[in-house]
């Protein structure tokens, strides 16, 4: 959807979209399926089925059984004495007892799958300075801006800092891509003399190939001079900064192009 790179991690999409996994949902979903066989009196078809299946389900010879993968899933999140309830069907206050157990068990699924995510932030290689941007959980105001997809699409890959950007439907990986997959040797800039590694960083706020447009193109008030500059200023991606970018990547890498093919780095 964002045209990242495969490696591009989940948790970075949940945290900056702020989505959850679909495990507590299933969970949900599971808990009050589970619910409605053990709320059916104890005559019915569902509840006899449903009490067989707890009877054996210790027994590995059968080799399918709903109630021991289920109970397996929950000691997971150490949440399985929910299935200890055995509620009567006419016990009302039973049953709203165990939807409120329910609902919070949910929300800590919630928030312990929110935490994972957190700390695989905190601890990842791939995107270490994602951290330095994502200070709170919330859907980044910019995913909703009426704005063209392509502009909000290249906001995430910014923000990533994974390089490959994508511009007017074209996907431009840069050197940095070589960190990532490969041996890392090929990932400087060849297009200008300071020898770094060419990300997304390089190559709107460092390249000096670039020079040119990145002064008709960004205002110089919005226009970062350093790295924690330009983190500060993805921060909070604004209307005015993601266009200014968009326009900045619509013309950067046909200027690449043109360098990298008169096989002279220096000249522009
Ligand atoms: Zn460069």
């Amino acid at each position: 959807m964002f045209y990242l790179p495969q490696c591009a991690p989940q948790w970075y999409l949940r945290l900056e979209t702020n989505c959850l996994p679909v495990e507590p949902t299933i969970i949900k979903n599971a808990l009050f399926s589970w619910l409605k066989s053990v709320e059916s009196p104890r005559d019915s078809l569902i509840r006899v089925c449903y009490s067989q299946m707890v009877k054996v389900h210790e027994n590995i010879e059968h080799r399918y059984n709903w109630y021991r993968d289920f109970k397996k899933v929950l000691t997971k999140w150490d949440c399985h004495e929910i299935l200890n309830y055995d509620p009567d069907p006419d016990d009302y206050v039973s049953i709203i007892k165990i939807i409120k157990e329910i609902n919070s068990i949910v929300e800590k699924i919630k928030s312990s799958v929110q935490e994972e995510d957190i700390v695989k932030m905190n601890m990842s290689n791939l995107m270490s300075e994602y951290k330095s941007l994502k200070t709170h959980i919330f859907t980044e105001p910019f995913l909703n801006y009426d704005l063209d997809w392509g502009i909000i699409k290249l906001g995430v890959q910014i923000r990533s800092n994974i390089p490959r950007l994508t511009c007017n439907k074209r996907t431009v990986s840069l050197n940095g891509m070589e960190l990532i997959y490969k041996s890392g040797k090929e990932s400087l800039c060849t297009i200008c003399y300071l020898r770094e590694t060419e990300d997304a960083y390089h190559m709107l706020i460092r390249c000096t190939a670039y020079n040119y447009i990145r002064q008709t193109t960004f205002k110089k008030e919005i226009l970062p001079s350093n790295k924690p500059e330009f983190t500060e200023s993805i921060k909070n991606m604004s209307e005015e900064k993601l266009k200014s970018m968009v326009h900045f990547t619509r013309r950067a890498p046909l200027i690449r192009d043109m360098i990298l093919e008169n096989k002279n780095p220096y000249i522009y």
